[in-house]
């Protein structure tokens, strides 16, 4: 038996394929991209098709071929029995892995007016899923279920209770990531009662406050804007700016674009890529400095608010792009939190894994992990323990 993972974006669809053992074996992975967009190009393997890919049936059906005329060493698709899906927005109804049936789909249609650019290609997904690998079970884990843990102390805006009805209200994202590293952590340090604190850093950043596997708070709220500078995205920002710029004249659109495409790093910087950020940095560029005061001043704001919330942390798990390569990053972000308890060993903190993923110095009260993200493992995973329930 073998699953298949799925995440469909709007103009991309990635993939991954396991064996469905205990080790969660990883096969094949690759990605359908500039769905679309005239010429797309497909990977696999050592693979890589250029055709066009005007649709996401396209793309799964290019797949379903790959997978037939590779069946020798992948394994025949008749294999996959169970197909899991990454959705972005569960909203307050899906909590767990979720078998998908037609009142799943109908839901999940629902909430597309809270995540308009995601979940209906994840949907487009799952309808794909449904016609070509037909005799699969199919699956949906949500981005935001790791999070609905959260008490209503702190997922609630404080404004007027009408709204929290429309289901305004915190919801969290990177769920899938956040609960991953919480439980590669926990297997790290061999026990399950810490008070964890995850930072998912990629293009999208995110932190969350994690005791006992379960998510207590996250940065981002209604929507993936809130909390820490990202790439191309603001953070945290005073609603007052919103209004302000509202009145001004600027139009929804342009506010839009504004915050979630023209800010973050690329605004502070030029470039959203840390990459840049850390070579203007080496050079002495004062922009540069400034991106990265701001990018890790954030980080530091939050380690210190969820030491609080959890009463101190047994450990900081670093992750994603920018939180699994970049030292300089993880060194700002602890900077001068020695009085916490947590201190970075900065040669350790060089290369990571020759130390097991520990960058903590000896005297360190909290551990530093850096732990490698594997979203579609966990999905995976989730998928493989509900297989156990009902195949
Ligand atoms: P996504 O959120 O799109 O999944 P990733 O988790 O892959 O993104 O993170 C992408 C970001 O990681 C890049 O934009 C880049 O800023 C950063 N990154 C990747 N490699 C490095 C590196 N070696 N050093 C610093 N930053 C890196």
């Amino acid at each position: 038996m073998k699953i298949l993972v799925i995440n469909a974006g709007s103009s991309s669809l990635k993939f991954e394929l396991f064996d469905a053992t205990k080790e969660l074996k990883s096969r094949l992975r690759g990605l359908a991209e500039r769905i679309g967009e005239g010429e797309g190009i497909f990977h696999a393997a050592d693979t890589e098709i250029t055709a066009p890919i005007p649709d996401h049936q396209a793309a799964m059906r290019i797949l379903k071929e790959y997978l037939e005329e590779n069946a020798e060493k992948f394994g025949s698709p008749d294999e996959i029995r169970m197909v899991g899906h990454r959705v972005v927005h569960g909203g307050n109804t899906f909590v767990e892995p979720t078998l998908i049936t037609n009142r799943v789909k109908e839901k999940i249609r629902s909430l597309f007016h809270l995540a308009p650019l995601h979940n209906p290609a994840n949907l487009k997904g799952i309808e794909m899923a449904e016609k070509f690998f037909p005799a699969a079970k199919q699956v949906a884990v949500f981005d935001t279920a790791f999070h609905q843990s959260i008490p209503e102390r702190e997922h609630r805006y404080a404004i007027p209770g009408t709204y929290y009805r429309q289901g305004i209200r915190q919801y969290g994202f990177h769920g899938i990531s956040h609960q991953y590293v919480s439980r590669k952590a926990a297997e790290l340090l061999g026990r399950n009662d810490l008070r964890l604190i995850t930072l998912h850093l990629g293009n999208g950043a995110s932190m969350a406050a994690v005791k006992n596997g379960k998510s207590m708070a996250t940065t981002m709220g209604f929507g993936p804007l809130a909390g820490l500078v990202m790439g191309t995205r603001s953070g945290d920002i005073d609603p007052s700016v919103l209004l302000y710029l509202l009145r001004g004249g600027m139009s929804v659109d342009d506010l839009d674009k504004m915050l979630n495409k023209q800010s973050g790093l690329k605004a502070l910087f030029g470039s959203n890529d840390m990459r840049d950020v850390e070579a203007g940095y080496a050079s002495g560029d004062p922009k540069a400095r400034l991106a990265l005061n701001i990018y890790t001043g954030r980080i530091r704001k939050y380690i210190g608010a969820y030491m609080a919330l959890l009463s101190g942390a047994d450990a900081l798990v670093f992750t994603a792009g920018i939180g699994e390569h970049s030292a300089l990053v993880r060194e700002k972000s602890v900077e001068g939190l020695d009085f916490a308890g947590i201190e970075i060993d900065k040669q350790k903190n060089q290369n990571p894994a020759k130390y097991g993923g520990e960058v903590q110095s000896a005297r360190s009260k909290v551990k530093i992990l850096v732990i490698p993200t594997r979203e579609e493992q966990e999905i995976a995973r989730q998928c493989l323990n509900l297989a156990h329930e009902i195949l």
